[in-house]
C-alpha cells in the first residue's frame, strides 16, 4: 500500500463518520410508485396481452422505467419503451418520470416536432408534465392512459431521527418502542400505523398529509381507467 493511499484512508474514514453524524433523514425508498402506461386495446390491432408487458383491464401495460426512455410510434413499431436515442433530431416521443419537490410523481413527455399529440382531448405542447389519470394519443394511434402503480411502502419502528418528533396526524411524538409500527411515505413523512395506544394514523387518512400521495399499504394501482371493451 502506497503512502498516498495510507494517508487517504484516515480522511475517508472521517468523511464517512461525518456523513453518518450529519445525515438526519434515513434513506427513503428510491421509488415507491411507478408510472404505467395502459394502452387501450381498441386502439391497436392484435392481442393486447401480447404487446407491452402484460395487460390490465383489457389494456396492454407499458412500465415506465426510471430515467429517460423513448416511445417509438412509427408505423410498424413494437409497442414498447426503448432506451432514449442520443442522436438528434429526436424522432420518438421521450418520457421521464420525475418527482416534484413535495414528492408527487409526474411523467414528463417531450414530443418531437414531427408528431401531433392530443393530451386529454386537447392539442399538446411540445413538453408536457402529466399526472395520473391523464391520457395522450398520437394522431392517429394508440391511446395511452397514465396510471400509477404503488409499491408497498416501508413500515416498521420509527427511525432514530424521527423519535421525539410529532406525527403530523395525531401530533403524538414518535418513540423508539419497537412495537410501535410506522408507515413511511415516499416523501419521507412518517405516520403511525400500529401503536399500543391504538394510533393507526396511516389508516385514518387516505393520503399523505404532506405530498398527497395515496397511502399504499398494499401493492396496486391507485386508479384505473374505465376502458370500454
Ligand atoms: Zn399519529
Ligand atoms: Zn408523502
Amino acid at each position: 500500500m502506497s503512502k498516498t493511499v495510507q494517508a487517504m484512508i484516515p480522511n475517508m474514514q472521517s468523511v464517512e463518520t461525518l456523513e453518518k453524524s450529519v445525515a438526519p433523514v434515513p434513506p427513503v425508498p428510491a421509488s415507491s410508485s411507478t408510472f404505467h402506461l395502459l394502452v387501450e386495446s381498441t386502439a391497436f390491432s392484435g392481442n393486447p396481452a401480447a404487446a407491452g408487458e402484460g395487460s390490465v383491464a383489457g389494456a396492454a401495460v407499458l412500465v415506465v422505467p426510471a430515467g429517460v426512455s423513448a416511445l417509438p410510434i412509427h408505423a410498424g413499431a413494437e409497442l414498447r419503451l426503448t432506451a432514449a436515442p442520443t442522436e438528434s433530431p429526436m424522432e420518438a416521443p421521450i418520457l421521464e418520470p420525475i418527482l416534484l419537490r413535495d414528492g408527487q410523481p409526474r411523467l414528463l413527455l417531450v414530443i418531437p416536432a414531427s408528431c401531433a399529440v392530443r393530451v386529454n382531448e386537447g392539442r399538446a405542447p411540445r413538453v408536457i408534465v402529466m399526472r395520473e389519470r391523464d391520457q395522450f394519443q398520437f394522431e392517429p394511434g394508440h391511446v395511452f392512459h397514465v396510471a400509477v402503480f404503488c409499491h408497498r411502502q416501508q413500515t416498521g419502528p420509527a427511525p432514530a431521527s424521527y423519535v421525539g418528533k410529532p406525527c403530523p396526524i395525531c401530533l403524538t411524538l414518535f418513540t423508539d418502542d419497537p412495537a410501535s409500527i410506522c408507515y413511511r411515505c415516499q416523501c419521507g413523512t412518517l405516520l403511525h400505523l400500529q401503536d399500543s395506544p391504538g394510533l393507526e394514523c396511516a389508516r385514518a387518512v387516505r393520503e399523505c398529509p404532506h405530498c398527497h400521495q395515496p397511502i399504499s399499504l398494499e401493492e396496486g394501482y391507485s386508479w384505473l381507467p374505465n376502458l370500454e371493451s
